[in-house]
């Protein structure tokens, strides 16, 4: 038995499923998964002493890389200080700062701790906002686990082929209008049908949790002119895409060139440096809503924690053009060797980009995955075999197609010559898969 299967085996004793987040768990490329005990650079160890090039990078926030000396050193000297005041601190108007500085249309900044409340809180203060109930979500966006949002939801819901999750009452969906993404005609219709009570439209800024889905272009302008047409809301969830697909997320390869902005974003996963901060911002008048301002209720014990904004300031302010241009390169010409490799195996393929971020859909060439029907269509047998197939030779992926590939600063020549050594046997695997 080896010390992962050990493990994992003991897991199972103790948390549901032997995971504390689902898709961790293997559950549709099966097997048992690697115990982690280690992260450096572009590369993580497990248990067993095995290497991996890691190209999942803790589901984003790795963006400089594993335990990136400035981040390590900004945290240590934090951690010296004290680990939680429950009082204001310098360093979460620093990182408030940061953040303002590179989006457009974020005057206000609340931190909270995860992606998940900071999309409960927007939904929150937009409804607070206009009195209005009617949240619009996308299908196949993922936007956390909050109760009204995961209906047809990406992420590990769509990898577990869910319709939505148990436990949520039929009162609270009804409240989420589930549309199809880049379906314009629905979103005019469902706002001539029920406009004056939408408080706000959501979006994953481009989603990336039915594997890479680009919006079509104007896509997220048009439900910016949509929504303020209404008087409703949009909140561009930059959760997974926010200072990763580009400087300035996904709103910085569409809104900051077409010259609009959300009413309010969410960020999570690159602003904590792998510690557990999320935030959500806007405009002053929609934010200042909030409390204690506003009568909109929302706190947290360990919202702001002073280590977690000292690794966000380090990370942030390391995240220079030179950092996004190297992932950028690196992220092309690990696509480009995907591409020969599913090619000369035979494998029908679309490869899904927004910025830095791609993933691969099978069964999809020529024409791509452009909502979550598509996505669900293709022929997602072929990922387990080409997963195991890369896992064996060391290439940690996500374990899910429905899950886009992150690359950091740290991704060398070096490491990604090891994934493209492994992608010819891997898509031959992924060739010779049957349903
Ligand atoms: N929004 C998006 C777009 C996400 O990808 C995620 C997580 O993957 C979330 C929200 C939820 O974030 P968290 O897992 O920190 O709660």
């Amino acid at each position: 038995m080896t010390q992962s299967e050990q493990l994992f085996a003991q897991a199972r004793e103790v948390m549901p499923g032997g995971v504390n987040s689902p898709v961790r768990a293997f559950g549709s490329v099966g097997g048992v998964p690697p115990f982690m005990v280690k992260a450096s650079g572009p590369y993580l160890y497990d248990a067993d002493g095995k290497e991996y090039v890691d190209l999942v990078c803790s589901w984003g926030p790795a963006l400089l890389g594993h335990a990136h000396p400035a981040i390590q050193q900004a945290v240590h000297e934090a951690v010296d200080r004290g680990l939680s005041f429950g009082a204001s601190t310098p360093d979460e108007v620093r990182l408030g700062e940061l953040i303002k500085a590179r989006m457009g249309g974020v005057d206000r900044v609340r931190m909270v701790s995860t992606g998940t409340e900071a999309t409960m809180t927007a939904v929150r203060l937009a409804r607070g906002f206009t009195g209005r109930e009617l949240i619009i979500k996308f299908a196949g966006c993922y936007h956390g686990h909050l109760d009204g949002l995961l209906a047809s939801a990406g992420s590990g819901v769509a990898t577990l082929a869910l319709p939505g999750s148990a436990g949520v009452t039929a009162a609270t969906a009804a409240e989420t209008l589930v549309l199809p993404y880049n379906d314009r005609a629905a979103i005019t219709a469902a706002f001539a049908e029920h406009g004056a009570n939408i408080a706000a439209v959501i979006t994953e800024s481009a989603p990336c949790n039915m594997g890479v889905v680009e919006p079509e272009p104007g896509f997220n302008r048009f439900l910016k002119e949509t929504t303020a047409a209404h008087g409703a809301l949009l909140i561009l969830d930059e959760v997974l895409t926010g200072f990763r697909a580009s400087d300035a997320g996904y709103w910085g390869l569409s809104g900051r060139t077409e010259d609009w902005t959300p009413d309010l974003y969410t960020f999570g996963k690159v602003i904590g440096g792998g510690l557990p901060t999320a935030a959500l911002g806007g405009r002053a008048e929609v934010m200042d809503y909030l409390a204690p301002l506003g009568p909109v209720y929302q706190a947290g014990t360990l919202s702001g924690n002073p280590v977690a904004m000292a690794a966000g300031i380090a990370q942030l302010s390391n995240a220079t053009d030179e950092v996004y241009a190297h992932i950028q390169r690196q992220s092309e010409k690990l696509e480009a060797a995907m591409v020969q490799a599913f090619t000369e195996a035979g494998v029908n393929h679309s490869i899904q980009r927004v910025g830095t971020l791609f993933s691969v859909a099978f069964g999809t060439a020529g024409e791509g995955v452009h909502n979550y029907a598509q996505a669900q269509q293709q022929e997602v047998f072929r990922y387990a075999p080409f997963f195991h197939s890369m896992l064996e030779a060391g290439v940690y992926l996500p374990p899910s197609v429905f899950e886009a590939f992150f690359l950091s600063a740290a991704h060398d020549d070096a490491a990604l010559d090891r994934v493209i050594a492994a992608l010819p046997a891997a898509a031959r695997a992924a060739a010779s898969a049957t349903n």
